[in-house]
């Protein structure tokens, strides 16, 4: 049996393994994965209705720029209606500025493609005319190409108006580039978070050509163009109001002025939980909502190219608190590791009871299958000894009356440990399947007592043990079952003699205390090993479980005891005895 026992433990280890606890794990892993594909996408989603949020911010701007632009064309139209062209290029910043509060600089193209407007001379008294002639005249009368921005508006008028195909450097086109591998695109100046990893995200979308001036506005009425100059964007509206004079009016816009038109792109309710800045093309802010906040400016959560119309310049949004989303999805993530983690241990631990209990019945079955064993030799043993002294002194071959006598005590002595070991099983069975115990009554117990304790001294006196009986005076009034107390004492009584050694000596105490009768059987036996001092009340336990042992039983003498002292509202317990030996002390209370 115990072979089965250690063999099982693996087995039904393996079982809980394979059976319960991997997949466990697996739908555990399963979990956590899906919870990191969800926080995923709970980012992407965020970071999608944001994008959304400065894409149309921009879009906003590039109509703010379209509409200005359109503004000024529609100033210069008018103007010409009044002056003509050739009378407005002569004063042309004094009548521009009548109505053009925007600033900038004013400049004409006469048709023969020379600069008309400024005339060089304002070059000596006014500084930025000096810059702008060094900057801007050779290429505003096509003396050189640069690289300059179209934006799509005037794209879109030069396209439908057949431009070279090579001059004209659409958005697709630049895709297509980009594709190809092209060194077209260059790198953004900021990093949005979310797309870091995406390689298109850090490339601009917004590519320059080469153009002269004639051919950027060549076939178009007006327009936006945008420039570099020493590392400064310049934006350039312009206006061709006559189709048939060819006239060229612009002004020439700088930072400062950009700025100024876009003061107020922002919409009034600032969005949700963020800030909004628009960055300008060394990434720093140039207009924010709010209008004193910072932030790493290079790395916004999403941002949004503006386009040709300012190129390098984007829409940048930041998180008011960068970390809540990924706190909330690391959140999500703590609760069901741990969620998973409690339910692993709940899973183990319910292995654990279950393996623990499975043994605890395989122990029982074992304990069970010993106690059969250990009844049909304790019944084989009596029967035996009684049918051959009854033989004996039935066949008359006894004589000697000593010896008859001798002979009859053990048939009774036999016959009463069958007696005991028949009870003993019955009253098992009552008990294991909880029927009431039996009929009670008020009673002085020392009469019951005393009748047993002539009986079993005289019995062990005769083998040799010495008894003593220390009773306290007065009346021992209990109520109880008197033949439960008989049993539970003839039990107490039969193991100090089984377990007894030198000396034999056997000793019955019965006392009154605290309003309760105690009864204390003690030996000087082999005694109890401590750890074993509650199991041997556990029923079918036997110390030492083996025929070989010498000395029979089924291991239910004190769980009947116990039980029936329990059933009484009293109370037995075992202990070792001072000077070697055992002590069973059994309480009842007193009525
Ligand atoms: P049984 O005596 O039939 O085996 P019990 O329930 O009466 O069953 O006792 C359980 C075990 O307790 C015994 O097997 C024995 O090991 C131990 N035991 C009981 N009484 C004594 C005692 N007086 N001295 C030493 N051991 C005892």
């Amino acid at each position: 049996m115990p072979m089965l026992h250690s063999l099982n433990v693996p087995r039904s280890a393996l079982i809980f393994l394979v059976a319960i606890f991997l997949p466990s794990l697996v739908l555990g892993w399963l979990a956590l994965r899906t919870a990191g594909e969800q926080r995923i996408l709970i980012e992407r989603q965020e970071a999608d209705l944001r994008q959304a949020e400065t894409d149309t911010l921009a879009a906003h701007i590039r109509e703010i720029m379209e509409q200005k632009q359109a503004a000024f064309s529609e100033i210069v139209r008018g103007l010409i209606r009044q002056k003509g062209a050739g009378e407005l290029a002569e004063k042309y910043d004094l009548y521009l500025t009548e109505t053009w509060t925007e600033g900038g600089i004013p400049f004409a193209v006469a048709p023969d493609g020379a600069l008309a407007f400024p005339p060089l001379s304002r070059a000596r008294t006014n500084e930025a005319y000096a810059q702008f002639f060094a900057n801007s005249s050779a290429f505003l009368s096509n003396r050189i190409t640069q690289e300059v921005f179209q934006s799509q508006q005037a794209l879109v008028v030069a396209q439908a108006q057949t431009l070279p195909q090579q001059k004209t450097r659409s958005k697709d086109a630049a895709t297509a580039d980009s594709k190809l591998g092209s060194s077209s695109y260059a790198p953004r100046n900021v990093l949005p978070q979310i797309n870091a990893t995406a390689n298109e995200a850090q490339l601009s979308k917004v590519a320059p050509a080469l153009f002269n001036f004639q051919d950027a506005t060549e076939n178009a009425a007006q327009g936006t163009l945008a420039r570099f100059v020493q590392n400064e964007l310049e934006v350039i509206f312009w206006t061709r109001p006559d189709p048939g004079s060819n006239w060229l009016f612009g002004v020439m816009l700088a930072p400062p002025q950009i700025q100024a038109m876009l003061e107020s792109a922002f919409p009034d309710q600032r969005p949700r939980d963020a800030q909004l800045a628009i960055l300008n093309e060394r990434g720093r802010p140039v207009v924010r909502q709010p209008q004193d906040f910072t932030a790493e400016w290079k790395r916004p959560f999403v941002a949004t190219e503006i386009g040709e119309a300012l190129p390098q310049w984007e829409v940048a949004l930041y998180l008011t608190e960068p970390g809540k989303l990924t706190d909330s999805a690391r959140l999500i993530t703590l609760t069901l590791i741990l969620l998973i983690a409690v339910a692993l241990a709940a899973i183990v631990a319910g292995g654990f009871f279950i393996a623990r209990d499975a043994n605890r019945q395989l122990a029982l079955a074992q304990k069970k299958t010993d106690f059969v064993a250990n009844v049909s030799h304790e019944l084989k043993t009596p029967l035996t000894s009684i049918r051959l002294f009854a033989e004996m002194l039935a066949d008359g071959r006894v004589t000697d009356l000593k010896k008859q006598h001798r002979y009859l005590r053990i048939i009774r002595s036999e016959s009463e440990r069958l007696t005991r070991l028949v009870n003993n099983v019955l009253d098992f069975s009552r008990t294991e399947k909880n029927r009431p115990s039996q009929t009670r009554k008020t009673f002085d117990a020392r009469e019951p007592i005393t009748h047993l304790w002539e009986n079993e001294s005289e019995r062990l006196n005769e083998r040799g043990f010495t008894t003593h009986w220390q009773a306290d005076p007065g009346l021992y009034s209990v109520n109880a079952d008197p033949d439960a107390l008989s049993q539970i004492l003839v039990n107490l009584l039969a193991n100090a003699e089984k377990y007894s050694t030198e000396p034999r000596e056997i000793e019955l105490q019965t006392y009154l205390r605290n309003g309760q009768l105690e009864i204390r059987v003690a030996d000087r036996g082999r005694g109890i090993p401590s750890a074993l001092i509650e199991k041997i009340f556990e029923p079918f336990f036997r110390a030492d479980d083996s025929l070989a042992s010498g000395v029979q039983g089924t291991g239910l003498g004190l769980t009947l005891a116990r039980r029936m002292a329990r059933e009484h509202g009293g109370d037995l317990i075992a202990r070792a005895r001072e000077g070697g030996g055992s002590e069973f002390i059994l309480t009842l209370p007193l009525t």
